[in-house]
Order: C-alpha cells, then sequence, then structure tokens
C-alpha cells in the first residue's frame, strides 16, 4: 500500500448532468471527484461525460497531445493520423453513433466526409474487393466473385445485421449496472435478448454455418483481421456485427482536419464542463489506502487525489504480474522520482530509444532514465503486483498483447495517385502471412479526403504491417536504424502493387517501429491491444470497468468490447455510466 496525503476531497453534490463551471484554481490545488490517467479517446469519453454529468475531473496525459492512437500530429505542413483513420461511429441515427454523440453530449461536433467505400482489399489470387458504402453494392461486388456462395454470402452479413441492430436499438451503456439493465430490458427486450444470443459466439462459426468455399472463408477471415488482428475464428461476432454493418449503416466517415479533431473536441468539451487536463504528466502510481484507489502519483512526486481513478493504460501498463518479481507495495522505484516527461516530436514515427526525432528534437529516453525491463515488458506499472488482484492472473491467461506495427507516414507527390482510387487498402500476397511478422499491410491515404491534410500537389500515404516487439530488441543503434531503413524499403516496395511509382515519388518519409509505439503511446510492447491466447466465447470474457480495486476503473482497448475508436468510446460511456451509478451522478432517464 502507498503512502498518501490527508484531506477529504468535495463531494458531487447534484445527481444531474448538470455543467458546473469551471474552477479558476490550478490543477494542482484541486480535489478531483475523478482523475483519468490518458487521454486516448477511451479515457477521454469517460472523462467529458462525467464532467457533463457534473463531477470534478482532471484528465492526466504523460504526451503533448490528447488522443493516444487516435490523435494526430503536424509535421512540415502534413497533418497525420498517429494511427486510426477509418472511423466508424459518426451516423447521424440510432444508438451505436458513439463518437457523434460524446461529442454532442458536450456541446461539440466534428465536420466529417463520407468515405464511399470502407476500404479495397488486394488479395491472393488476384482477389480484389472494395467494400461499398452501400450495403447491395457491396454485397453485389462479393457475390460477383463467388457466383456459387449468394446464398451463403447474403445469409452470412444479414446475420451481421442482426446483432447490429440489437446493438443499436439500445442506448450502450454500463452492463455493470443493475438499474441500466433493468431499464433497457423494459425499453428494448428483444435487443437484448438477441445480443444475450450473440455474446459468447465468434464469427468463424457463423461464417461456416453459410459458406463453403475456402477462398470466401480466407475472405471472411481479413475482413476480420483488418480491424480485430485476428482471424474469424477469434473474433467475437458482437464486434463483426458492429464493423460490418455500421460501415453501411453510419458509413466510414472522416473528421475533418484528421483524427485528432475528434480528441481536441472533447477536450474542449470537457474544460467546458468544468474538467482539466495536464499533458506530460506521467502517472508513476496508483495510490492505494486500506486497498481503495485515493489518488495519483506523478513522474516529479507530485500526488493528486480523487474519489476515483481510472486508468486508460492497457492492463499491462496498469496492474503489474501478481506472479512475477513485482515492486513490494509502499516501494517508489528511484524512476518515479525522476521525470520521465517527453519533449519533442508528437508522433509515433520519430525514433525513440534516445535518438534524435525527425524535428531534430532529441527524446529523452521514457522512464527519465529508469531500468529497462526489455522493450516488451512494462518497466512500472501503475499498480504493483502485490496489490494486483486476482483477476488479472486470469485475464492474463486469457488474453494475450497483440503484436505493433512498423509504420511509415509518407508524403507524395499527388500525381502518383490516379483520379478516383480508394481511401484505405489492405495489401496480402499469400493466405499463410495473414499473421505473420510483417505480413498483412494496411494504407490510409486520408488527404484523398481532406485536402487540407497535405501541402498542396502532395498527399499522404500512411502505411503499417503487423510486426513485434521481439523483432526490434537487442539490436545496437546502427543495426536498429539498418533495419528500419530495410524494413521500410521493403514495405514500400510491396506497395509498389497498389501504387506504382510510389518509390520514385516519395517527398517526406518517416518510420515508426514497435519501440516507437511503446515509447510515443505508452503502450506495453508498443501492442495493439489484446487478443485472445486460447479460444474464448466470443466476448463474454472480455473485463467491464470496475476492477477489483475499490475506486479503480479501466477503459480503453483492454476492456469490453475491444480495440477501435468506437468501441473505446463503447468503453468510456461505459465507465462514466458506471462511475456515475457510483456517485449517485446518473439521470433516472436512459439517453434517448
Ligand atoms: C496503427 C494503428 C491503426 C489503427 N487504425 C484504426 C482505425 O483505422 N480505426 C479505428 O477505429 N481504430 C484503429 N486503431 C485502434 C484505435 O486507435 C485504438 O483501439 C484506440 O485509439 C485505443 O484507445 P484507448 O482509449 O484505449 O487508448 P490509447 O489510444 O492507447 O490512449 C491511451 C493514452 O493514455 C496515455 N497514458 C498511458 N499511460 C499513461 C500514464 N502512466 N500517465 C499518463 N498518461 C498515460 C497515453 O499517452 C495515451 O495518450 C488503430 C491503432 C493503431 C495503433
Amino acid at each position: 500500500m502507498t503512502a498518501a496525503r490527508s484531506g477529504a476531497p468535495p463531494r458531487v453534490g447534484s445527481s444531474h448532468a448538470a455543467p458546473v463551471t469551471a474552477s479558476p484554481l490550478p490543477t494542482q490545488a484541486r480535489s478531483w471527484d475523478v482523475i483519468v490517467i490518458g487521454s486516448g479517446i477511451g479515457g477521454l469519453v469517460t472523462a467529458s461525460q462525467l464532467a457533463a454529468k457534473g463531477a470534478k475531473v482532471l484528465v492526466l496525459e504523460r504526451y503533448l497531445i490528447p488522443g493516444g492512437s487516435g490523435g494526430s500530429f503536424k509535421r512540415e505542413g502534413y497533418t497525420f493520423d498517429v494511427g486510426a483513420s477509418m472511423i466508424f461511429g459518426f451516423g447521424t441515427k440510432g444508438h451505436t453513433n458513439l463518437l457523434t454523440r460524446a461529442l454532442a453530449d458536450v456541446g461539440e461536433h466534428c465536420t466529417t466526409i463520407p468515405d464511399p467505400a470502407q476500404l479495397e482489399y488486394h488479395l491472393p489470387g488476384g482477389l480484389t474487393v472494395a467494400v461499398d458504402r452501400d450495403y447491395e453494392g457491396f454485397i453485389a461486388a462479393l457475390t460477383a466473385r463467388f457466383p456459387h456462395e449468394a446464398k451463403g454470402i447474403r445469409a452470412f452479413y444479414d446475420t451481421c445485421w442482426q446483432v447490429f441492430d440489437c446493438l443499436d436499438a439500445m442506448p450502450l451503456l454500463s452492463l455493470e449496472d443493475p438499474a441500466y439493465l433493468a431499464k433497457v430490458f423494459f425499453k428494448a427486450p428483444l435487443a437484448c435478448l438477441g445480443l444475450a444470443r450473440w455474446l459468447p459466439v465468434n464469427v468463424g462459426s457463423v461464417a461456416r454455418t453459410h459458406i463453403q468455399d475456402p477462398d470466401l472463408l480466407r475472405f471472411i477471415d481479413m475482413e476480420c483481421f483488418c480491424w480485430s488482428v485476428m482471424p474469424a475464428d477469434r473474433t467475437p461476432m458482437i464486434n463483426a456485427g458492429m464493423v460490418f454493418s455500421d460501415r453501411h449503416a453510419g458509413g466510414i466517415n472522416y473528421p475533418q482536419g484528421g483524427v485528432g479533431v475528434i480528441a481536441e473536441k472533447l477536450v474542449a468539451g470537457l474544460e467546458r464542463h468544468g474538467g482539466a487536463i495536464r499533458y506530460k504528466a506521467r502517472v508513476v502510481k496508483v495510490l492505494l489506502e486500506q486497498g481503495r484507489a485515493v489518488g495519483v502519483r506523478l513522474a516529479g512526486g507530485e500526488e493528486l487525489r480523487a474519489r476515483r481513478v481510472v486508468s486508460n493504460a492497457t492492463r499491462w501498463d496498469t496492474f503489474g504480474d501478481p506472479d512475477g518479481a513485482a515492486q513490494r507495495p509502499g516501494s517508489v522505484s528511484q524512476s518515479a522520482h525522476s521525470g520521465g516527461q517527453r519533449h519533442g516530436s508528437a508522433n509515433p514515427s520519430a525514433d525513440g530509444d534516445g535518438h534524435q526525432g525527425p524535428d531534430g528534437a532529441r527524446e529523452i529516453p521514457d522512464g527519465g532514465g529508469q531500468q529497462r525491463t526489455g522493450e516488451g515488458i512494462p518497466s512500472q506499472t501503475l499498480i504493483d503486483g502485490a496489490d494486483t488482484p486476482a483477476a488479472e492472473r486470469t485475464w492474463r491467461r486469457r488474453y494475450k498483447p497483440s503484436p505493433s506495427f512498423l509504420s511509415l507516414h509518407l508524403g507524395v507527390r499527388a500525381d502518383l495517385i490516379p483520379a478516383g482510387t480508394h481511401v484505405h487498402h489492405l495489401l496480402l500476397e499469400r493466405w499463410e502471412e495473414i499473421e505473420a511478422e510483417q505480413g498483412t499491410v494496411f494504407v490510409s491515404m486520408p488527404s484523398l479526403l481532406d485536402p487540407s491534410l497535405a501541402p498542396e500537389g502532395h498527399h499522404i500515404v500512411h502505411t503499417f504491417t503487423p510486426s513485434s516487439m521481439e523483432a526490434w530488441q537487442g539490436l545496437s543503434p546502427s543495426a536498429y536504424a539498418a533495419k528500419k531503413e530495410a524494413d521500410a524499403n521493403r514495405l514500400i516496395g510491396r506497395l509498389e502493387a497498389i501504387l506504382p511509382g510510389l518509390a520514385g515519388a516519395i517527398t517526406h518519409r518517416e518510420v515508426g517501429t514497435p519501440r516507437s509505439h511503446r515509447r510515443f503511446l505508452g503502450r506495453s510492447g508498443g501492442s495493439y491491444g489484446p487478443i485472445p491466447a486460447m479460444r474464448l466465447p466470443g466476448l463474454l470474457p472480455m473485463p467491464f470497468n470496475r476492477t477489483g480495486i475499490n475506486g479503480l476503473y479501466c477503459v480503453g482497448d483492454s476492456c469490453f468490447p475491444g480495440q477501435g475508436l468506437n468501441a473505446v468510446a463503447f468503453s468510456g460511456f461505459a465507465c462514466a455510466h458506471r462511475i456515475g451509478a457510483d456517485l449517485g451522478l446518473n439521470p433516472w432517464r436512459l439517453p434517448d
């Protein structure tokens, strides 16, 4: 148990979602209802929802910009997306449009540009399929490639719609709140029963019920891998129902000005409702008293107290290994007081490891000189292993971190890209390499939708491919630089299949490795998120927001329902609702 300052935080007075006035006090001097560690979209939705309910909320972000994997950074006239760029959840109807709703709830709105297609697949054997925004257009295109499976294609994707219709029929809040469950069952009983049915199911078994063609089943694997980084047998049906249908319902919509605008607007909404955010504020410990979370300690030693603490860091960064050689309770490593905020370039493509970033800024190694325990293992967790609840042991057995990415942020001459080219692409040359190191390649060219993202006469080509930390460990600085160069060139060479002439059209280039992702996103191993370590029953085992520690909640992609901006927004709504119930802040009525 860690020592903490005394002093009771003020109570929240109202149980209505009335905005509170911004306090002029500096963030150091206040006590908070809720502290959120991290400004990923999951953290920001939690924070802004709670602020809108009347709670006093502080977000602490270790980096320079909000958004985490859903942020953007600027370089030489380009606005690059850090990670996410194919954005779901910006629809105007139903309940699954969670980004639209999260922004509106704090008086914000993003102007979005509709993408006419989700993406174009370039798969082995010349299988090229574009997923049209129009459902019937997509079904017709896929059926043209597999005419003998016409019935199966329709049946499979129609089944996904059934799942989506259940989700879309109900306000999506905390499944951990019995009062919500009772109200939502009363409001939409059939949808609730439908969802309960699909919760333990994975996509593979549903696909095989309707489809026999092995290439079409591999295509469905790829459809899943595109966002779950797992084939159909390990992808939960609930997520597939959401993704395979929302791309046609609400559609894929790009926020004008870059994906980072979503986080910036959530921060604006948070601040307008009396909340605050501090950047370069790395939390090194959650403070515990009698087993209850009561605040946090920052890297400089400052302690802040709150009635509730939320971690938007991954579970591997939040909890120590209960079975590992963890720090003893109460111990504070040297690094906890050694500073450790990073400065300089705000992108995961910059070379970490204390090397010079592309803008000339020198990066301070993560942890400000703390001992590294290996690139893939968090050197310090927010909760010591000895304080980590037993449930986390089960979670670690069931889920493992997915690989990270090798990513390239490129500026190219505009004449490289013919008119009518789709924004998003996925490339795989050999089916057996779908899950391989640097196997599947993702491409995003958002400046085709929003030309303001690139200087005149240029476009953005953002590409990434799964790559694990192990492939980048133990290299000397020169070997690391050489591998970056060689792997980036090989990736560009492969992309020539989609963008002939690419190598000769590049005018700006930044390369990010798993080490960069770990360093800049603060994610253990630079991982994209949790994936099943064994065969699991759909989404059933995914944890919700409460943890085994009183007063401590988790939010983001290590929680139900997993990765993706709209998914972590769901997690944020649920987390804010659960905390709202615990603090007596929730309005009686469910949202319309
Ligand atoms: C390359 C790539 C491409 C992707 N493409 C898409 C896509 O097209 N569409 C889509 O929907 N999703 C996509 N995703 C997934 C999506 O971006 C993530 O699932 C989502 O953004 C995760 O949000 P989060 O809230 O869980 O946390 P994160 O984005 O990980 O944010 C966590 C935040 O917490 C901060 N933090 C961590 N530890 C601390 C600490 N100790 N103290 C203070 N702050 C801390 C971090 O700096 C970070 O800002 C992509 C991801 C990647 C990496």
